[in-house]
């Protein structure tokens, strides 16, 4: 069975976009307990085996997910990023992540750290993503902040804001689901 709530809005995700392909490569990011890692394992790996690849880390420890590589540590550290392209045996697919961090009850601090967090994983996409890649994000309040959006529609064909069902009405959760990278952007002179 599905190991977690979120799973389900992954996979209504995946129905409406269309994202999850055999043989793809995915990164997890706050994939504890592992309800995306399995999702995106059933979705990408064939039986006989072959090629598809799902790596993932979180802050929490997490049972292994067969099929998967996991691993525990704090995404914004210096050496998480690095950890993960290590694993990657290839450019990825989907970058993809629900992380949350704890809110401190301070709007604009939690604001700031989620933010934070979704930046950052925007920026570590742009890194590992294949041209025509996808990214799958967590985000609260009403979406991502403007400048980010901007650059996230110029670096991608389509940027789309999704509720899906399984999240809960009265949470200001949503997903940003930005498809078709069109390659990385060399630096700027
Ligand atoms: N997608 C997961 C699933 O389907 O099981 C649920 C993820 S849960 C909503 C959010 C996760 O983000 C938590 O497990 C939390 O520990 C993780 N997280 C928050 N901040 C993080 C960070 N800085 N680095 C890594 N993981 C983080």
């Amino acid at each position: 069975g599905l190991r977690s709530r979120a799973a389900f809005k992954l996979l209504q995700l995946d129905e409406k976009f269309g994202l999850l392909k055999r043989g793809q490569r995915i990164v997890d990011l706050g994939a504890a307990p592992g309800g995306w890692t399995q999702v995106a394992v059933d979705k990408s790996k064939s039986d006989q085996g072959g090629t598809g690849q799902v790596v993932g880390l979180d802050l929490l420890e997490m049972e292994p997910v067969p099929g998967a590589t996991t691993f525990q540590m704090d995404f914004t550290t210096d050496e998480a990023p690095a950890r993960l392209k290590s694993l990657l045996n290839g450019p990825a697919d989907i970058v993809m992540s629900d992380m949350a961090a704890n809110t401190t009850g301070h709007t604009q601090t939690d604001h700031l750290r989620i933010m934070g967090l979704a930046e950052m994983a925007y920026q570590f996409a742009t890194e590992v993503l294949a041209p025509g890649g996808h990214f799958i994000c967590k985000l609260f309040q009403g979406g991502a902040e403007r400048e980010l959006l901007a650059r996230m529609k110029q670096d991608f064909a389509s940027v789309r804001h999704a509720k899906p069902a399984a999240s809960r009405q009265d949470s200001s959760e949503t997903y940003l689901v930005a498809m078709g990278f069109r390659g990385a952007t060399p630096p700027q002179a």
